[in-house]
């Protein structure tokens, strides 16, 4: 993993702390909480390996469905580590453009963890 810390972010990551992109982990420079975005990104960057980074992306960009796997997957890993809450977590979802609002993000995340 290669973490880099830019000041900003491109304007399409508007919003977001960081990103990842195989082998690349980027953080905003003013970012502190590092420990739980890193295990937050390192879910990705774990499918992305092993998906190849371009698919991965892809299917990112393009797929709602596939979206909303891997960040209730990422997600779903700081809810278990205890890094936040379940109410944080399903916050955190409604801005990713799933179509979903904090209930049924909520839905979707305890479905999740229930199973996953
Ligand atoms: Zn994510």
């Amino acid at each position: 993993m290669i973490l880099l810390r830019p000041k900003r972010l491109p304007p399409f990551f508007g919003g977001f702390a960081g990103f990842a992109c195989w082998p690349f982990l980027v953080v905003r420079a003013d970012v502190t909480d590092l420990e739980s975005l890193l295990l937050h990104e390192r879910v990705h960057m774990r499918e992305q390996a092993r998906w190849l980074v371009l698919p991965w992306l892809a299917l990112y960009l393009l797929s709602r469905r596939f979206r909303l796997g891997a960040e209730l997957r990422a997600y779903g890993a700081q809810v278990r580590a205890g890094q936040i809450t379940p109410e944080r977590a399903a916050e955190a979802l409604t801005r990713y453009r799933l179509g979903l609002d904090r209930e049924a993000a909520m839905q979707a995340l305890n479905r999740y963890l229930s199973i996953g």
